[in-house]
């Protein structure tokens, strides 16, 4: 592995401006309009699986409002409504059964236990992380337009211990042998170029879930009103206050669209031929038709993000590396269980596998992309996960114009 030049950091020549000025206009517009159409809006997800690896986790988020809402079976598409579940969907249907038995394991497992664990996941061997299934009784339908990611007011040990969690435990150990491990550390000493990629993606999602809060903020007390927050926004992502950090975090933020951006690209052909179905002829053939409209658009774009650098060495050393990638993600996934207020819980378990779909697209050995297999979850998610980190960078324009409007006045 090779420390690559700063210009081209991860396969990525991430530059900014260009991606600004791709994202932020028609094109996120087009996107924001095409994910609230049915199809897209409406996400099964299980929210009441237990955390498996501490217990002593509570539900705590300071605003009154920020339980999901969930949506009755008639506000949902036709298609939707009578899902029948496919051989695939039974198999995952059993696992998530076995999984919810084996929900209080924790890291001390016999060795049966790891057994079980084995064969649940080999259930879905070739993600990147854990789907929940759309035929499962026990995963609600959510109206996502109807739950925006916002400020929630889940701060404190609880969200803290699940980023570092995420960052010391579940990406790789940094190999200078540092017990801990910082965003410093990753972008300065971590000389591994897949394991960088690692921790810019994770970093990048942190990032987009920060921006988002921030520029959806209520501030405390009877009279608060939702609205961008600068103070805040600064106190996460300014460099003075970061200790220099804040511009790596806003680095990664546009890692993370790179590489959404170019599984979508990448997944073009086959995203073309879904059908799309929400049992309303119309809205599904139009809805086609946009999609295919907006994956002509995004073929063209600024974005030099080529997985082909990543997992090129040695074939055996490659190999073994992507698999460590791929156990590290899904344990990411996992981890989202954990999460204590149910609204983070949500746009967490969507966005990682959003970018689980994007791994799986990104690095699966496949002959041809119309042999990859994607669940509707995965597709939605995919595109979710996309649309976030797109209002992101709208959100972050915003927020950058608002300093530069504070320092014009002096
Ligand atoms: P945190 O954001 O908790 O960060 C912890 C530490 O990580 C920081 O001190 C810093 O050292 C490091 N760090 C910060 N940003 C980055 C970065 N981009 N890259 C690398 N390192 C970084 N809150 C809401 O209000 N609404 C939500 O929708 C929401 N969703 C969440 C989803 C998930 C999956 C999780 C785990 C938390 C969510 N939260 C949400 C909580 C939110 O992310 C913060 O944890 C919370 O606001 C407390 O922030 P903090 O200042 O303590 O720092």
């Amino acid at each position: 592995c090779i420390i690559p030049p700063r210009s081209e950091v991860n396969g990525c020549d991430c530059d900014e401006k260009l991606l600004d000025t791709f994202n932020n206009g028609d094109l996120h517009e087009r996107l924001i309009a095409l994910l609230h159409r049915p199809y897209f809006r409406f996400f099964k997800v299980n929210l009441d699986r237990k955390c498996p690896f501490w217990n002593d986790y509570s539900d705590k988020c300071s605003i009154p409002d920020c339980a999901v809402k969930t949506c009755a079976a008639d506000e949902l598409p036709i298609s939707l409504r009578d899902l029948s579940v496919s051989n695939v969907q039974a198999q995952v249907a059993e696992a998530c059964a076995q999984e919810e038995e084996l929900s209080s394991v924790d890291y001390s497992m016999n060795a049966d236990q790891k057994a079980e664990i084995v064969k649940w996941e080999d259930l879905q061997d070739e993600n990147f992380c854990l789907v929940d299934d759309e035929g499962a009784s026990d995963c609600s339908y959510l109206d996502l337009s109807k739950n925006p990611e916002r400020y929630t007011g889940y701060v404190g040990f609880s969200p803290n211990r699940i980023w570092r969690s995420i960052y010391e435990e579940n990406c790789f150990k940094p190999s200078n042998g540092s017990p801990t491990f910082s965003l410093a550390q990753a972008m300065q000493y971590e000389t591994c170029f897949e394991k960088k990629a690692f921790f810019r993606v994770i970093s990048g999602l942190h990032s987009s879930i920060s921006i988002h809060l921030c520029a959806l903020y209520l501030p405390p007390g009877p009279f608060g009103q939702w609205g961008p927050n600068l103070q805040e926004f600064l106190r996460r992502f300014d460099d003075s206050v970061t200790d220099g950090e804040g511009s790596d975090r806003l680095r990664n933020l546009y890692f993370t669209y790179s590489l959404l951006l170019r599984a979508l690209v990448k997944a073009s052909p086959r995203l073309k031929n879904e059908k799309y179905s929400t049992g309303d002829v119309l809205e599904d053939e139009t809805l086609r038709k946009d999609v295919q409209a907006f994956l002509d658009i995004i073929a063209v774009n600024p974005s030099k993000f080529d997985e082909s650098k990543l997992f090129s060495g040695e074939p055996a050393q490659a190999h073994a590396l992507k698999e460590e990638f791929r156990l590290h993600f899904r344990n990411i996934s996992r981890i989202m269980d954990c999460v204590g207020c149910q609204k983070c819980r949500l746009w967490g378990k969507l966005q990682t596998q959003g970018i689980g779909t994007a791994l799986k697209i990104l690095f699966s050995d496949l002959q041809t992309i119309d042999d990859l297999k994607l669940l509707r979850s995965e597709i939605v998610s995919l595109w979710q996960a996309f649309g976030r980190i797109s209002s992101s960078l709208v959100k972050l324009a915003q927020f950058r114009s608002m300093i530069q409007a504070g320092s014009a006045r002096g």
